[in-house]
């Protein structure tokens, strides 16, 4: 299945951009993340202020589906609470294994929403949950 129209768009548009493809200064966490199928090899840094997720960023390589990813979800959580990212990325995962479908609660993804296609594509599930997954290895700490 191809990535079309607006979907396309926006990861390129992600990825163009970088503005969330940086180093942040003393972190709080840093957690890498790889997908050996794919040769995705990302890291995701946090810096909070108390509860909240005050600065996130991803540095590596990845493919344009991974970086994106990443980027959209940067996006999304940047500034919520450790609560509300929790809860971002549980929507984002149930979107991927098709147990959310609602149209109006994936809204509160975003630009993220884009990747609900990626849930008929196997072989880049593993792309675009790789961001999403490290951060929440993060939250669990
Ligand atoms: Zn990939």
């Amino acid at each position: 299945m191809d990535l079309n129209g607006i979907y396309s768009q926006l990861i390129m548009e992600h990825n163009k951009s970088g503005h969330n493809k940086k180093e942040i200064d003393n972190p709080d966490y840093t957690e890498r993340g790889h997908n050996p199928s794919c040769g995705d090899d990302l890291t995701v840094s946090v810096k909070f202020n108390k509860d909240i997720l005050e600065d996130i960023s991803f540095m590596g390589t990845g493919c344009a589906i991974s970086e994106a990813s990443a980027s959209m979800m940067i996006d999304l959580i940047k500034g919520k609470t450790k609560e509300e990212a929790i809860d971002d990325i549980e929507t984002f995962m149930g979107m991927i294994k098709k147990e959310i479908t609602d149209e109006e609660e994936l809204e509160k993804l975003e630009d993220a929403i884009v990747l609900k296609n990626i849930s008929n594509m196997p072989a880049r599930v593993k792309c675009g949950v790789l961001a999403w997954h490290t951060l929440n290895e993060i939250l669990k700490k």
